[in-house]
């Protein structure tokens, strides 16, 4: 049995989880390493960066399954 943590990075953008191995697309943004899933997506973050870095802050308040 393999017990390993392979959470990986989010893709601040669409949310999709990305190894940070695989991909190609990461840019440095406030002193941290962010990975993309994609080009499209890293442009994206790279015009409003503020917009996705507050995504993570707030997920949790309200978003109950
Ligand atoms: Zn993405």
């Amino acid at each position: 049995m393999k017990k390993e943590m392979k959470k990986g990075e989010k893709d601040p953008v669409c949310g999709m989880s990305v190894d940070p191995r695989k991909t190609r697309h990461s840019l440095e943004h406030d002193g941290r390493r962010r990975y993309f899933c994609g080009a499209d997506c890293m442009e994206k973050f790279r015009s409003d960066p503020a917009k996705y870095s507050g995504m993570e802050a707030r997920a949790g308040s309200g978003g109950e399954e």
